[in-house]
């Protein structure tokens, strides 16, 4: 199979040639003859199977063949993304897939000025890439319309219902073309993306592909038990291992991540932070130095970590462990990616043990002791209210398992088997990160 096979024009293919994509990667040769056909389509794909060219060429493709040019203030394509990262990131690959081509494409994200944004759309733009929030900005001051917009892309559909976008998508959405496009991307496919789906998608084809190269399979995962005043030190003595090599370090919420990177700064180690209280200037800097190994430890948390591509991670560390299980495997997805192999290293406080559970329930798969052994129930009650999580180690865990060694690597694995059994517990995910 290849690109010609798929219907689409020999200049895109040949652009594409150009930039190394040559065959369709399997989300790419199922998604692009539906969408062809002017299906919509829900496809189930993570970050890193290609799926930003499986929704992007055959939109490209019928922008070219309508060859009409977008009338001041409108799009004639929408892709909306949960994260501003994750948006740049489409543009960029948008941008690239449409070089030679009069088609023109646009970023609009919070956290960068309003005004430039609104004097660009003055000219309307073909391929519009946006954050809801900004989008709704936008439209508000009505700076873009979208009655001519034929096209809507939802990406990391999952990660925008978790980060509370489904008012703005209600809100967006009728705003559209009422004979348009719709197609979906979604790493998970939760209950509330069936109400999702058939609120904006018309009887959509559905498409789906393992994650590449099923990558869990290929990281090597551990867990420490660990009291939460020792994992600071726990997680000092592991980095200093492997200096060289980088790192993912997921925090919970944005002020522990913060402290927690200041504090591996302080210790010597070359770090840097993303999370929601940066502003897009330096999290776009963070993302660069990282990317260029100017820095080797990333402290992230999920909502601004998911679907970035980040090549050549050999280590994420939980130090934290997410409340939804499902971030669990897209955490660790950061790592082996591209065919390398990883380690994904888990930090479980006794207050942490419900998550646990809920994470290898999800897998069904115990995840290996490397350290400490299984909090029992008493020390898993006997704790305090979780509050802000990660940073220097200043929260003093005064429950049971204060006279217990955490962890320190190497302590043989008392039975290994998880205490307790299932205990969902669900906490909004992402409010604070
Ligand atoms: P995505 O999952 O869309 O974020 O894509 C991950 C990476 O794979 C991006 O850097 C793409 O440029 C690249 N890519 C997408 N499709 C192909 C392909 N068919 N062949 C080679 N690389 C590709």
């Amino acid at each position: 199979m290849d690109f010609d096979m798929l219907g689409l024009a020999p200049r895109l293919i040949a652009e594409l040639k150009s930039q190394g994509i040559i065959d369709p990667t399997p989300i790419q040769a199922q998604a692009i003859p539906h969408a062809m056909n002017g299906r919509d389509v829900m496809g189930l794909a993570q970050t890193g199977s290609g799926k930003t060219a499986a929704f992007g060429l055959p939109m490209i493709d019928m922008l070219l063949k309508e060859q009409g040019k977008p009338e001041g203030k409108t799009a004639r394509a929408l892709i909306l993304a949960p994260t501003r990262e994750l948006a740049k990131q489409i543009q960029e690959n948008l941008a690239a897939y449409t070089q030679g081509t009069h088609l023109k494409t646009m970023l609009v994200v919070g956290g960068a000025g309003i005004t430039g944004q609104i004097r660009k759309l003055e000219r309307g733009v073909d391929l519009l890439v946006a954050t809801p929030g900004r989008l709704i900005d936008l439209l508000e001051r009505r700076a873009v319309r979208l009655g001519d917009t034929k096209f809507l892309v939802l990406d990391e559909a999952d990660q925008m219902l978790d980060m509370g976008f489904i008012h703005a998508l209600r809100q967006i959405a009728p705003l559209l073309a009422p004979e348009r496009q719709t197609m979906l991307f979604s790493a998970t496919m939760p209950r509330l993306m069936a109400e999702l789906a058939s609120a904006f998608l018309k009887n959509p084809m559905r498409v789906q592909v393992d994650a590449p190269g099923k990558p869990v399979e290929r990281i090597e995962q551990s867990v420490h038990f660990v009291a939460k005043a020792a994992k600071t030190d726990l997680l000092l003595e592991l980095i200093d291992k492997h200096r060289d090599e980088r790192a993912i370090v997921f925090g919970r919420t944005k002020h522990g991540s913060e402290k927690l990177h200041k504090l591996l700064t302080s210790k010597g180690f070359s770090s840097a932070s993303i999370h929601g209280n940066k502003s897009q200037g330096q999290r776009d800097r963070a993302i660069t130095d990282f990317k260029a190994g100017k820095v080797t430890i990333l402290v992230a948390t999920d909502v601004a970590a998911r679907g970035l591509d980040i090549p050549e991670v050999k280590h994420v560390y939980n130090y934290d462990l997410p409340n939804v299980a499902e971030n669990y495997v897209h955490r660790i997805g950061r790592t082996a990616r591209a065919g390398a192999d990883g380690m994904a290293i888990a930090f479980c406080a006794p207050d942490e043990m419900g998550e646990l559970r809920d994470i290898q329930k999800a897998m069904k798969a115990e995840i290996p002791v490397a350290g400490g052994r299984p909090w029992e129930k008493s020390e898993e009650e006997a704790k305090p209210k979780r509050g802000g999580g990660g940073g220097g180690g200043g929260r003093r865990f005064n429950g049971g398992g204060g006279g217990r060694p955490g962890s320190g690597g190497g302590r043989p694995a008392g039975g290994g088997r998880p205490v307790g059994g299932g205990n969902r517990r669900r906490k909004p995910s992402s409010a604070s990160a």
